[in-house]
């Protein structure tokens, strides 16, 4: 395989506890896979999308975590309500609209909801998180949730404090030079 030639994707309607590395369907970037390597995932066309115009990204973790859902099926981007928001890059994690699971309209609105950014959360579906690498999407999807947990819990309680726009780009200064100082 040459690096950038395409990607890997867990199989089609396969149960998680069984797969394997081996199971992992590989896909060029034209979308084609050889028949004998399975079924790719039904949502291909936005893992492969989002690596075409996001060639930082190695890898994309895609769940129906419930907290992500449960707030994507208000079709509420998460605000600044917690300065760990800026963790997936920006002052907020957008929600992008609707379209049919496995469509190219749905990778389109997640590409777009992903512009200068590594989450966003799917409208009535769940969520993306992207990074270099797997263990870096992993980590980022899992916080996504914490944050749409909190945030949900906040919206039950009301009066909800949203920090300023100045102190989110205070916070994404931090975040980028974080952890650099040493060496
Ligand atoms: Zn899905």
């Amino acid at each position: 395989l040459r690096a950038g030639s395409g990607l890997l994707i867990t199989p089609s309607g396969r149960d998680y506890e069984t797969l394997g590395p081996e199971d992992m369907v590989f896909m060029d970037m034209d979308g084609q896979v050889n028949e004998q390597d399975g079924v790719p995932s039904s949502e291909w066309h936005f893992h492969l999308e989002i690596y075409k115009a996001r060639p930082e990204f190695a890898a994309i973790v895609h769940t129906h975590s419930r907290y992500a859902t449960a707030l994507a099926c208000t079709g509420r981007s998460i605000p600044a309500f917690h300065y760990m928001v800026a963790i997936a890059g920006g002052k907020e994690i957008a929600c992008a609209p609707y379209a049919t699971f496995g469509t190219l309209e749905l990778a389109q609105n997640a590409v777009g909801a992903l512009a200068g950014r590594k989450a966003c959360l799917l409208s009535n579906h769940g969520l993306i998180a992207c990074g270099r690498m797997l263990s870096e999407a992993l980590s980022l999807a899992d916080e996504v949730e914490t944050l749409a947990a909190q945030y949900s819990i906040a919206l039950t309680l009301g009066d909800i404090q949203l920090l300023s726009d100045e102190e989110m780009a205070h916070v994404l200064e931090k975040f980028r030079t974080y952890g650099r100082e040493s060496p």
